[in-house]
């Protein structure tokens, strides 16, 4: 007769019974072992350029072999990738590949870095920890597009084979999580500190949802969060919201609410904000904290100069917060 199993893997803590999916509906009691149904099955397959996670302070330019399986442990009303993050494994065609065919991949398609995203890498873990080992065997770095839903031990283990993370904080709010996202805020928080801790190059996302958490304070919350617990040097990224899956009935976020965030953060002191999903201007280029020179333009995804110097700046000599080689 096959045991209930227990998955500690996340804070939700889903105790399984024989048959059972987790919340994630990946995770599943087989025969009284825990199983991650879709270890090696990836739904998605794309090469994206690294602004595209966003991150802009990780090998600027480069091209990314970003992959998802399906599954989710958080279920925000406003997900983007929802057809992929809320299905379940036959719900969605797969492709057939383990963790020696990821790398493989990413050294045939000139990617010299490989993000697990779109959905939730925490929750496929185990193919995420497996691709990672096979690329860093073959020289490539291991990116993490992740909300950070996690428990302590498996995050601070799963670092010791991840690079950089963009880790998409919902709002400095336990209330906006339950009521959003189906999540909690304090997991999130730990996840940040323990990626900062471990090494791992950490930049921070937030979506700013009209009405949801565009109030100043909350954001606020979150500029001081980042400066004293993660440092001003680490990016934080603010993007625009559209209407989507279960969340229709709000306005896209107007540029001048995320521009008006950013003059808040680095009024605050932090260095590096950037702005999203909007036509930015200055707010989308990266600028020298040290002489106040502009290193690195873009638009949208596109780089259209980069003035780095070995990763520092050519004017002044100050090295940019960041992996730059
Ligand atoms: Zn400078």
């Amino acid at each position: 007769m096959p045991l209930a199993v227990q998955c500690e893997l996340c804070p939700r803590m889903c105790r399984l019974e024989p048959g059972q999916a987790g919340d994630c509906r990946i995770r599943v009691n087989v025969d009284g072992r825990l199983v991650a149904l879709t270890h090696g099955f990836p739904a998605a397959l794309h090469v994206d350029p690294m602004e595209k996670k966003p991150l802009f302070h990780f090998l600027p330019g480069a091209r990314v072999f970003s992959l998802a399986t399906v599954g989710c442990n958080l279920h925000c009303l406003h997900c983007q990738n929802w057809e992929l993050s809320q299905a379940a494994p036959d719900e969605v065609p797969a492709y057939d590949l383990p963790p020696e065919g990821v790398a493989m991949v990413a050294l045939r398609e000139r990617c010299p870095a490989v993000a697990y995203t779109y959905s939730e890498p925490l929750v496929y873990y185990e193919y995420t920890r497996d691709s990672s080992r096979a690329c860093r065997a073959e020289g490539i770095r291991n990116v993490l597009v992740t909300a950070g839903y996690i428990n302590p031990e498996p995050m601070r283990a799963l670092c010791a084979d991840i690079d950089a993370a963009i880790i998409d904080v919902k709002a400095m709010s336990d209330r906006v999580y339950r009521e959003t996202c189906g999540g909690t805020l304090q997991p999130v928080l730990d996840t940040l500190r323990i990626a900062h801790e471990e090494g791992v190059w950490v930049e921070v996302l937030n979506l700013v949802i009209p009405t949801v958490n565009d109030d100043p304070a909350m954001i606020d919350d979150l500029v001081l969060f980042v400066r004293d617990e993660l440092g001003p040097g680490v990016p934080l990224h603010f993007t625009a919201f559209h209407p989507d899956y279960k969340l229709r009935n709000l306005p896209r976020t107007p540029r001048r609410t995320l521009l008006d965030a950013r003059e808040r953060a680095r009024a605050a002191g932090l260095f590096h904000v950037y702005v999203g999903n909007v036509e930015g201007g200055e707010a989308e280029c990266t600028f020298c904290p040290g002489c106040g020179a502009r290193l690195i333009d873009r638009v949208g995804y596109r780089i259209t100069a980069n003035r780095l110097v070995d990763g520092a700046c050519p004017d002044c000599g100050r090295p940019l917060e960041g992996v730059f080689a």
